[in-house]
């Protein structure tokens, strides 16, 4: 790489986990060449984070975001190690390892084994109470169901019930997934959410025969990173890691905290080399040689409206489910049930006013003081968005009513926390990997503004620190490495 006396200047625009990811990584590609480079990272908040929300309230750790991540994506746990973190990182506890689905009020053990949308075992699906008996004959006669001809992108719910009946798919596929994307399955692409059973049906012609072909430790909840269980987090909480971040920003380059970017400009230097205006909400202009955006897709697409319609006009077509969490930590001889599980999933047509119950202090015992638990209850999502137009002391209200009739909770909690996620997790809809396509095709042509976040290529912690770090990489190449770097083309 040739040097050069001019100080490029690169801005991350998202202070969130992708943003702090690309800052750190700009930095670490900095650190050992002969540029002049400054990186500064802008966050329209006081405070970095986006998604993660770790706080202590007394003896209890809380996390009101993100509160783990998967380690066999590995670009978490491999930021955590270069970060020094290696040492803080935990895995969750095995003793609760299992999951409860409600059926007529009622929390039921998911039958062991069970892979997200099928069966790994048969006897835990012989004997679980979940399905009827026609609905386990059902299930069965997956093995014998042909293969699809098309290679169209499919809903999941339309593949689990051609594989597998309509019963698993409302008793047991649909919470399940609904509790980790917040989405309606008539309507979530299977080939962008969930591609490895569009792979098993292909290769195997059977997702029972697939996942039964693979070694146990591969086949469902038992993977797991070489060191880490399958899930880890850190110590002090998700905070630890978007703390550590944001120092190495502070210290290495330049963060500005309640900065909101609302547009972005091109204009060419005395060289002809194009440079961004970045347009604060103030009317200050920030200038950039080089830009990554770390923000939510139609945020972008806001930005780059002026630079390029047709993208802002695909970027906006991503949609964004909102959602609410209330945390709450109570003492476990105020709770009727044992809680002997990380955590409980509820069918839609369950009719409940929530959608799933995860059981933090089960999964990582020190979130908690010793005889008390930490719940976070999930409410709104995709297919329940009424339930956010109430108040947040109305939703806490419903949350506890909802407790106390699954779980017996009763008593004061020790603390009660209604935390809004507005437009935060996007919809990986049918047809999303098409989208996805030709937005990246359309954002090539936008030299020196690169793309990240969790609109794309997966809403996990570790796909967003992916993307936030290849939106880096690939800003870093062009700058330096392509001659034409800034030309306009839009
Ligand atoms: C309730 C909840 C729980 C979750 N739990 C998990 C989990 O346990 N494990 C997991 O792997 N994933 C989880 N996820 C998903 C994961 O947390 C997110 O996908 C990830 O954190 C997204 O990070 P991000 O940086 O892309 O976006 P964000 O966290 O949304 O950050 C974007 C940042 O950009 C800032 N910003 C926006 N516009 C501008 C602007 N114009 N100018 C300047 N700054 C701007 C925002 O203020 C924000 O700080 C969860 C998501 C939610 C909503």
């Amino acid at each position: 790489m040739s040097g050069s006396s001019q100080t490029r200047r690169i801005v991350v625009v998202g202070g969130g986990i992708s943003g702090l990811a690309a800052a750190n990584r700009l930095l670490e590609l900095n650190a050992n060449c002969d540029q002049k480079v400054e990186v500064t990272l802008v966050e329209a908040t006081n405070r970095c984070g986006g998604l993660f929300g770790t706080e202590r309230i007394g003896d209890y750790v809380v996390e009101t975001g993100a509160d783990s991540f998967i380690t066999n994506k590995p670009a978490a746990v491999n930021l955590c190690e270069r970060l020094g973190l290696a040492d803080e990182l935990i895995s969750v506890d095995e003793q609760f390892r299992r999951s409860f689905i409600l059926q007529n009020g009622r929390p039921i053990p998911t039958p062991a084994g069970f892979n997200l949308l099928a069966p790994g075992e048969w006897w835990p699906l012989i004997t679980t109470p979940l399905l009827s008996l026609f609905g386990k004959l059902r299930v069965a006669s997956e093995l014998f169901v042909p293969r699809s001809k098309s290679n169209e992108d499919e809903s999941l719910a339309a593949f689990v019930r051609r594989r597998f009946g309509n019963e698993v798919l409302e008793n047991i596929v649909q919470p399940l997934v609904g509790g980790i994307y917040t989405s309606d399955p008539e309507k979530l692409s299977l080939k962008a959410t969930l591609p490895r059973f569009v792979h098993m049906e292909r290769t195997h012609g059977s997702l029972i025969r697939a996942l039964r072909s693979q070694p146990k430790e591969q086949s469902g909840e038992k993977v797991s990173g070489v060191r880490y269980g399958l899930f880890a987090t850190l110590r002090e909480g998700m905070g630890q890691l978007t703390e550590t971040l944001q120092k190495r920003v502070e210290s290495l380059g330049l963060l500005r905290k309640s900065t909101q970017i609302q547009s972005i400009s091109q204009k060419s230097d005395d060289q002809g080399t194009a440079k961004y205006r970045l347009k604060c909400e103030d009317g200050e202009i920030i200038e950039a040689d080089g830009v990554v955006l770390a923000i939510s897709a139609y945020r972008m697409a806001d930005l780059i409206a002026d630079l390029q319609p047709e993208l802002a006009e695909k970027l906006r077509e991503i949609e964004y489910a909102s959602s609410a969490i209330v945390v709450s930590g109570h003492k476990l001889s105020d709770i009727e049930h044992p809680m002997d599980a990380f955590g409980l999933v509820i069918p839609h047509k369950e009719r409940r006013r929530i959608l799933a119950v995860s059981f933090l202090s089960r999964k990582f015992p020190t979130r908690a003081p010793e005889g008390s638990i930490i719940l976070r209850t999930f409410v709104g999502g995709a297919m329940q968005p009424e339930e956010l137009q109430h108040s947040d002391a109305e939703i806490a209200a419903t949350v506890a009513q909802e407790l106390k009739s699954i779980f017996g909770v009763k008593g004061t909690p020790d603390f009660v926390k209604t935390v809004r996620y507005n437009r935060a997790m996007p919809q990986y809809h049918v047809g999303h990997l098409d989208r996805v396509k030709r937005i990246e095709a359309l954002a090539d042509g936008l030299t020196g503004i690169e793309f990240a976040g969790n609109a794309c290529h997966g809403v996990g912690v570790p796909d967003s620190i992916q993307s936030g770090e290849s939106a880096s990489e690939k800003l870093w190449e062009s700058l330096f490495s392509a001659p034409e770097m800034g030309t306009p083309v839009a």
